[in-house]
């Protein structure tokens, strides 16, 4: 069925509003699962005028829509999404702020951040460049590794929050493990502040080096996956209580439990979000039935299930 009258106005609105739009654009091509079915549209915001734009004239007109950047940690559902998807990623905009900050665009790729932070010879964002995914993304989820989480390191937020635009300082962000206000509420993430500590570029260079090492030791990067799938909590390693239940390597269609990191799902080829559904379903109930912890997930479920 093709795509209704209402949406090729919004596209166009869209188009006029400096971004790029694709119709019926298939998820599956912007998630790092590699599953999901096509959206109405696919709204890509390249720099923060256009997200800024996007966000208000789709916000305002009551078109349904989610925010996304690399899709890291969404699972889209086989249907898709009727509505817009706002990617909002591929900014360049970067620049330190007095002496030990530096101020970026939400949709630059942490990877880059990192990559301009440890240049300047700023160190903290080092394990943020680690993980998968946008500036926006990471602060919206709170993103951590190995001891430190984006809180920690976050000096202050812009962007809009249900319509209003807002200038958050950490203290007002909600930050918990993989939460935020940006979450909970219908926000977005145009540009953040960190506050890193003075160092030098080969020490920053060395501790990115190990942190990305004990990753690829760690974790099943050879194969598609939204990270880890459940939620830690206090007492609760889902990895652990996940391996202790002999529910590695479970399998449903092309989704498994991954071998070398139960707190992973990963697709072997040709899974559809369904299985990866079907999956966490079990565990969730495998896990309830043996240790009566009811886990909950870190990803983000985008579509109906
Ligand atoms: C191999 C692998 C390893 C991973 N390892 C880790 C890890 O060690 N630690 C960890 O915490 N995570 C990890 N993840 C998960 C993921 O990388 C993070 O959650 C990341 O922060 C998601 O960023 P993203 O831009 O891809 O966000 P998306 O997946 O696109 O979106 C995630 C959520 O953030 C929201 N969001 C995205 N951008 C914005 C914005 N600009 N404004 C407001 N909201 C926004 C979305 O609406 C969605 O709810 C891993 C993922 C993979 C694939």
């Amino acid at each position: 069925m093709g795509i209704g009258v209402k949406y090729m106005h919004t596209a166009k609105e869209l188009e006029a509003l400096g971004c790029r739009v694709y119709l019926s654009e298939p998820l599956s091509r912007h998630t790092t699962f590699g599953t999901g079915g096509p959206c109405d549209i696919l709204c890509e915001c390249a720099d923060m005028e256009s997200a800024r734009g996007a966000y208000l004239y789709l916000y305002r007109s009551g078109i349904p829509f989610e925010v996304v950047g690399r899709g890291s940690n969404v699972l889209v559902s086989d249907s898709g999404f009727r509505g817009v998807i706002l990617k909002f990623y591929g900014d360049s905009h970067i620049k330190t702020f007095g002496e030990d900050i530096i101020y970026c665009s939400g949709g630059i790729s942490a990877k880059k951040a990192a990559a301009f932070a440890m240049e300047k010879g700023l160190s903290g964002f080092e394990f943020a460049g680690s993980i998968p995914g946008s500036v926006g993304g990471h602060v919206a989820m709170n993103a951590g590794c190995f001891g430190s989480e984006m809180k920690d390191i976050v000096e202050a937020v812009g962007g809009f929050i249900e319509g209003e635009e807002v200038e958050l300082s950490p203290g007002q962000c909600g930050f918990s493990h993989r939460e935020s206000v940006f979450l909970k509420k219908k926000g977005i993430i145009l540009w953040a502040k960190f506050k890193l500590e003075h160092s030098d570029r080969e020490s920053c260079l060395k501790k990115f080096k190990e942190i990305t090492a004990k990753k690829r030791h760690a974790q099943p990067l050879e194969f598609p996956s939204c990270g880890s799938v459940f939620k830690r909590k206090e007492g609760v390693i889902p990895a652990k209580l996940i391996e202790e239940a002999g529910l590695k390597g479970l399998k449903v269609g092309g989704a498994e439990v991954s071998t070398k990191h139960s707190g992973f799902i990963v697709n072997r080829g040709g899974a559809t979000s369904r299985d990866v559904r079907e999956l966490i379903s079990r565990i969730k109930r495998e896990i309830y039935d043996r240790y009566a912890v009811w886990l909950e997930e870190e990803i983000r479920y985008i579509g109906q299930f």
